[in-house]
């Protein structure tokens, strides 16, 4: 499994512990919100690397409109390029079938020796329901979650659900100030012909401009509903 193609030597001296980071979103699109996420919780667990992990066919999205996996790996990897601790994989979107995260989990786990330690990266409202995806119990003995939240967002509840489980998840929580910006607002800003300037990089504005994304779809408006 080629799933962190620059550090091939993830975990090569024995002497030491590795931190590998797993990035995990649908990234549609990727946005500055989740680069700085990768970069604080890099730097607050000192990770040797960050892995940009889009989902494939994700799994509570399955009746929702999810832009092609190709391209929100393409952005994946043009917002991701200039910094030499984050990389990109495919392993998800090559997978078929519905993204589960315990199976990228297993075969991290397979991939790398035990001195490579696994923190799994996502947005504190999809770890709100992380008691309910597939074989919880597994992943808590697999990886350490870190949940990303935004200014003023309540841990309280995400906590007492985690804790009323019973199943013993070590899940961290980092406040980001940057994750105002989100992809739902991007893709109505786009689709409403409004500058997303500043939201993402300039590499990924250029991709979805050359490819035309969001501009027709239906696009869920910022409070949730579905436009056109
Ligand atoms: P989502 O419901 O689209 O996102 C929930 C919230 O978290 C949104 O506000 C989202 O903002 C934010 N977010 C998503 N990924 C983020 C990240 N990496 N960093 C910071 N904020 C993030 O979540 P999703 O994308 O479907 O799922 C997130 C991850 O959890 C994926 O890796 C997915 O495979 C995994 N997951 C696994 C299962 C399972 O195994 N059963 C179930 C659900 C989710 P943006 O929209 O701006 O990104």
């Amino acid at each position: 499994m080629h799933a962190a193609p620059r550090l091939p030597e993830l975990g090569a001296d024995r002497q030491r512990e590795y931190r590998l980071g797993i990035m995990g979103g649908t990234f549609d699109p990727i946005h500055y919100g989740h680069l700085v996420t990768a970069e604080q919780a890099r730097e607050a667990l000192e990770l040797d690397l960050v892995l940009f992990m889009p989902a494939g066919i994700p799994a509570f999205k399955q009746d929702k409109r999810v832009t092609d996996a190709e391209d929100r790996y393409a952005m994946t990897v043009l917002a991701t390029a200039a910094n030499p601790a984050f990389d990109a994989s495919r392993f998800e979107i090559d997978r078929d079938g519905v993204t589960y995260t315990i199976d990228t989990l297993r075969a991290l786990r397979a991939n790398y020796p035990d001195n490579v330690k696994l923190f799994f990266i996502t947005g504190a409202d999809a770890i709100l329901d992380l008691v309910t995806w597939h074989d919880a119990a597994a992943m808590a003995e697999l990886a350490t979650f870190i949940a990303a939240t935004r200014p003023g967002y309540d841990i309280e509840q995400a906590r007492q659900r985690v804790a009323a489980s019973g199943v013993p998840f070590d899940v961290r929580y980092i406040e980001i100030p940057a994750l105002a910006i989100s992809s739902t607002n991007i893709r109505a800003r786009v689709s409403a012909k409004k500058s997303v300037r500043y939201l993402t990089s300039e590499s990924v504005i250029g991709y979805i401009r050359k490819n035309g994304l969001y501009s027709s779809h239906a696009v869920e408006r910022v409070d949730g509903a579905t436009a056109r």
